[in-house]
């Protein structure tokens, strides 16, 4: 008979379970016919349960259900943001964090590249969180006054956690009439958000992150925002996205999202007390294990670097202790490249290669917490000993 070996899953941020609920509701949603398109009862029954969803959303959010465009995800959503509100815009200035996603990173590195190059993209200034600060933003627009076009701006660092002052930086590009994208997608379901109170003209979100399914998500989308497609075809949702809309998936993002805007309050002390137990065990264990971000964040986000250990050896010797986790964003962790974050932070290539982002959830106990303390001790003397040192000089 084989054992089964218990997992401590510590990789949320990558992305954390469905929730029993949304899966049941996936489930229903599926097992119904009906292109929400079509006219007929079925197409009209289908149509209902989007707009059901729709609206349960943009409550949850501060917004309009008309300003919910439904998605793909996250990358979808932060691409059509910042390549449709530029494409909108007769303006030739982009501005973006270094510590944002790639999705909204590569959304600019490629604007650079059209039009003949003739367009500005420039990188904003961050704090020593890694969030774009309003001051940065007031002196870009000082110098270019209105020829910026967009600014991005992420709410919640994936790697870190870190929060930023959004409302201040909307206000500071708004003054000159920039659109402002928000990458909300780490926050949503963890931390509260308000589209209106934010100030931004888009806000990106991705039902995995918070209990619903992957490939479904959405970009909040202003009614006052000028937003061209990216895609072709139906322009299903209000002309900007095509495709047929994934019934299943937003059904079961609303019933995700209504869930852990439920508990939010609750699991937002749980999962600090959690954090900060996970983050003070492993330096008692690691003692030049240095914290990383700080300050207003996620609850259930840590970030740490173990000097002289690649971060991709160390998550192999956990994965193989039954801890799993991972370096930063998924996205990337299987490109061996060290965290564009820490480096933007000023961390040096070695160091930026030698962090681990522990990320907790609505499944995480404290035995997953302590199984964690208990494996990196040994982990991180192994990485540093036994030929698992940095991978790269
Ligand atoms: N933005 C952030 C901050 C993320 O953490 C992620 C996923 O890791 C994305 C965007 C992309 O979301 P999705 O996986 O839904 O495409």
């Amino acid at each position: 008979m084989p054992t089964m070996r218990t997992v401590h899953y510590l990789d949320h941020a990558a992305t954390t379970p469905m929730r029993p609920a949304a899966v049941a509701a996936f489930a229903e949603a599926a097992a119904q016919v009906g292109n929400a398109s079509s006219l007929h009862g079925a197409g009209r029954r289908a149509r209902r349960r989007v707009e059901e969803a729709r609206e349960s959303i943009a409550g949850h959010l501060g917004c309009r259900p008309s300003e919910v465009v439904f998605t793909s995800g996250g990358t979808e959503a932060d691409n059509l943001a910042v390549l449709g509100q530029v494409a909108a815009a007769d303006r030739d200035v982009v501005a973006v964090g270094p510590t944002e996603h790639h999705s909204v990173l590569d959304a600019a590195a490629h604007l650079a590249t059209e039009r003949g190059g003739s367009r500005d993209v420039r990188v904003l200034p961050v704090d020593d969180r890694g969030a774009v600060t309003a001051d940065g933003v007031r002196e870009l627009a000082g110098e270019v006054g209105d020829r910026l076009g967009l600014v991005a701006a992420m709410l919640a660092n994936n790697e870190l956690g870190t929060l930023a002052d959004v409302p201040a930086v909307a206000h500071a590009a708004r003054a000159v009439g920039a659109a402002v994208h928000t990458d909300a997608v780490q926050a949503v379901g963890h931390v509260p958000v308000d589209f209106a109170a934010l100030g931004v003209t888009s806000l990106s979100l991705s039902a995995h992150k918070f209990g619903g399914p992957h490939g479904v998500g959405a970009l909040l989308l202003d009614r006052g925002a000028d937003c061209l497609p990216t895609g072709f075809g139906g322009g299903q949702e209000r002309d900007v996205r095509s495709g047929s809309v994934n019934v299943p998936g937003v059904v079961a993002m609303a019933v995700a999202l209504d869930e852990a805007v439920r508990d939010m309050d609750a699991e937002a002390r749980r999962l600090s007390a959690l954090r900060d137990r996970l983050v003070a065990g492993v330096r008692a264990a690691v003692p030049d294990a240095v914290a990383n971000g700080g300050g207003e964040r996620l609850p259930g986000i840590a970030n740490l670097t173990f000097p002289g250990c690649s971060g991709e050896s160390l998550i192999l010797l956990l994965d193989a202790a039954g801890v799993e986790c991972s370096t930063g964003s998924a996205c990337t962790a299987g490109v061996a490249e060290p965290s564009h974050v820490l480096l933007a932070l000023g961390a040096d290539e070695a160091a930026a290669r030698s962090s681990l982002r522990l990320s907790l959830g609505h499944t995480t106990t404290e035995g997953d917490v302590d199984a964690a303390i208990a494996a990196l001790g040994p982990a991180a003397e192994r990485a540093r000993t036994a030929g698992l040192g940095m991978a790269r000089s």
